[in-house]
C-alpha cells in the first residue's frame, strides 16, 4: 500500500512502499521502500541526500523499458527520472534525462532536424537510451551525442562530458558500466533537413518494426544483445539462411535462439514472444523469478547446442543474475 504520509525532502516527494511493477514494460516487480519523481536536478540531489542520510541504496528509474524487477521489490530509493525541459538552438538539442524518447524523435521531425530516425519506436526515456546507447537498423542515440550532463551520485556535482569520453559502444557506454553516474540530460548535434524527408523515413522505420512486430506488450525489447560469434560455420550459416552479410560477426540473438530450437520454452507466465525470439514476455502473471529461469534456460540452450554464450541487455534491480 503507497504511504498515506509522503516525506517531503526539501521539495522532492518521498513516497514509501510504492510497487514497481505498473512502472516497467514487464509489469514485474514489488515494491521499492521509497520512491521519489524527480522533476529537476535539484530534486535528485535532494532526494539522493535523503538515501545518504540513512544509509540506503538507490537507483535510477526512466520509462521502465529495459528492467526486470526483483518480486521482493527494492529496499532503498529508486528515484524515477522525470526532468524533461526540452530547447533547440539551430541543429543543436539540448533535452533532459526524463524526456519521452519517441516523443522526441518526432519533434526532431517538426523542427526539421535530422539524425534521430532509426530511434523511432524505441520506448523509454532519453536518460536511458544514453546510458545504454539506445539503437536500432545500424543508428544509435550516441551517434548524435554532442555531450552528457551527468551526476556524480557521490559528490552530487554535474559535470559535462563530451562524446569522445562517453565510450558509447553497441548497447554500452561509460554510465552502463558506472552505477555512481546518473545522466540528467544530453546536448544532441543534428543535421538540418526538411520536415517532410525526416517524417518519411520515421515512418519508414516504424514500418519496419512493424512488419516485425517489435512492439510487443509486457516484454522488453531484446532480452539479450546480439553476440560477437567467433565460429566461421555459424556465421556462414546465418548470412546464408537470411541472405545477409553478418556485420562486426555480431549475429542477432532471436536467430541464434530459433536455431538453437529453444524459441518454445516457457516458464510460469514467462515465455519466449511467438513473434520475435529475443523478447522474452510476461503472458500474464509471471514473476521476475520465471523471467530468470526462462532466461537461464534459453541461454543454457543456446550455449549447449550453439556453442554461444549470450549476455543480457535487460537490466535488473533487485536480483542475481
Ligand atoms: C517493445 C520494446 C522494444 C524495444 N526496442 C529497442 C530497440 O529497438 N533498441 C534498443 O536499444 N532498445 C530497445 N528497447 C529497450 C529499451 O526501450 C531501451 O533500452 C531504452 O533506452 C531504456 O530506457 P528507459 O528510460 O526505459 O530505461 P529504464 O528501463 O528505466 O532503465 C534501464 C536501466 O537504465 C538505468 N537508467 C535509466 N535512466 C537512467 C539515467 N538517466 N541515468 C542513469 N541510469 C539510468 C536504470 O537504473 C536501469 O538500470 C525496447 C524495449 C521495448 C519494451
Amino acid at each position: 500500500m503507497p504511504s498515506q504520509k509522503p516525506n517531503r525532502q526539501d521539495g522532492v516527494i518521498i513516497e514509501e512502499d510504492v510497487l514497481l511493477a505498473p512502472f516497467t514494460t514487464f509489469q514485474i516487480g514489488g515494491p521499492a521502500r521509497y520512491f521519489a519523481r524527480a522533476r529537476t536536478v535539484q530534486q535528485v540531489r535532494q532526494a539522493l541526500r535523503f538515501a545518504q542520510d540513512q544509509a540506503l541504496p538507490f537507483c535510477f528509474l526512466g520509462g521502465g523499458s529495459n528492467l526486470l524487477v526483483s518480486d521482493d521489490g527494492f529496499e532503498g530509493l529508486v528515484v524515477r527520472l522525470v526532468m524533461d525541459a526540452v530547447s533547440v538552438d539551430g541543429a543543436t538539442v539540448s533535452v533532459e534525462a526524463g524526456y519521452d524518447l519517441n516523443r522526441l524523435v518526432l519533434d526532431s521531425a517538426q523542427w526539421g532536424l535530422s539524425g534521430l530516425e532509426p530511434l523511432a519506436g524505441i520506448p523509454g526515456t532519453v536518460g536511458g537510451a544514453v546510458r545504454g546507447n539506445a539503437g536500432a537498423y545500424g543508428g544509435a542515440i550516441g551517434d548524435v551525442v554532442h555531450s552528457v550532463s551527468v551526476l556524480d551520485t557521490a559528490t552530487l556535482d554535474v559535470i559535462t562530458m563530451p562524446r569522445e569520453e562517453c565510450s558509447f559502444a553497441y548497447r554500452d557506454s561509460l554510465f552502463k558500466g558506472d552505477p555512481w553516474l546518473a545522466v540528467m540530460g544530453t546536448v544532441l548535434t543534428l543535421s538540418p533537413a526538411p520536415p517532410a524527408e525526416i517524417k518519411g523515413r520515421i515512418e519508414q522505420t516504424v514500418a519496419k518494426r512493424e512488419a516485425k512486430q517489435l512492439s510487443c506488450d509486457r516484454s522488453a525489447g531484446s532480452f539479450f544483445m546480439n553476440p560477437v560469434v567467433q565460429d566461421a560455420g555459424l556465421i556462414r550459416s546465418f548470412e546464408a539462411d537470411q541472405g545477409v552479410r553478418c556485420r562486426e560477426c555480431r549475429i542477432p540473438a532471436g536467430w541464434l535462439i530459433e536455431r538453437a530450437g529453444v524459441r518454445n520454452l516457457r516458464v510460469g507466465g514467462a515465455a519466449v514472444s511467438h513473434r520475435h525470439a529475443n523478447y522474452l514476455v510476461n503472458t500474464g502473471g509471471a514473476t521476475a523469478v520465471d523471467m530468470m529461469e526462462l532466461a537461464w534456460q534459453v541461454k543454457a540452450g543456446v550455449r549447449v547446442k550453439l556453442g554461444v554464450l549470450l549476455q543480457e541487455e535487460v537490466s535488473t534491480l533487485g536480483l542475481t543474475r
